[in-house]
C-alpha cells in the first residue's frame, strides 16, 4: 500500500487526498492521475527524466514542486537496463471474464455441442 509523501500515512492507490494530513495525492480530482510531490527542498525537475532530455514544455519547469508527469531519472535508467520491471498484477477472474466473456461463452457452447454430438 502506498504511503503519503508528507506524513507517511498509508493511503489507498485511489485516494485523492491523504486522510491524515489532507495532502492532495491526485490531480484534477481523478484517481488515475498521479500528482507527484517534492518531499525535500529539491524541486522535482532536478531529478526528472524530461528535464534531463530537455523534452518538458511545462511552464512550471524548472521549479516544479508538484507535477503529474514527473519521471525519476533513476527509475527511467533502471527500466532501460531491465533491472526494474513495472509491477504487473495478475488479472483476476472477474477481469478475465469481463474481457473474454464472448469467447468463453462460445467455447462453452462449442464444448456442449461436441459432447452432444459424441454421446
Ligand atoms: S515533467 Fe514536471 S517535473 Fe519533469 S521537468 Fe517537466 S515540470 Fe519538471
Ligand atoms: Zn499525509
Amino acid at each position: 500500500m502506498p504511503l503519503c509523501p508528507r506524513c507517511d500515512n498509508q493511503v489507498k492507490a485511489t485516494d485523492l487526498v491523504c486522510a491524515r494530513c489532507r495532502l492532495q495525492l491526485k490531480a484534477h480530482g481523478h484517481p488515475s492521475i498521479e500528482l507527484h510531490q517534492a518531499t525535500t527542498d529539491e524541486v522535482l525537475c532536478q531529478t526528472c527524466a524530461y528535464d534531463a532530455d530537455d523534452t518538458c514544455t511545462f511552464p512550471q519547469r524548472p521549479h516544479a514542486r508538484t507535477c503529474t508527469l514527473y519521471q525519476s531519472i533513476t527509475a527511467e535508467a533502471e527500466r532501460a537496463q531491465g533491472t526494474v520491471r513495472s509491477p504487473q498484477p495478475a488479472p483476476s477472474l472477474a477481469v478475465i471474464w469481463y474481457r473474454y466473456r464472448v469467447w468463453i461463452i462460445l467455447l462453452a457452447i462449442f464444448g456442449i455441442s461436441l459432447l452432444i454430438t459424441v454421446f
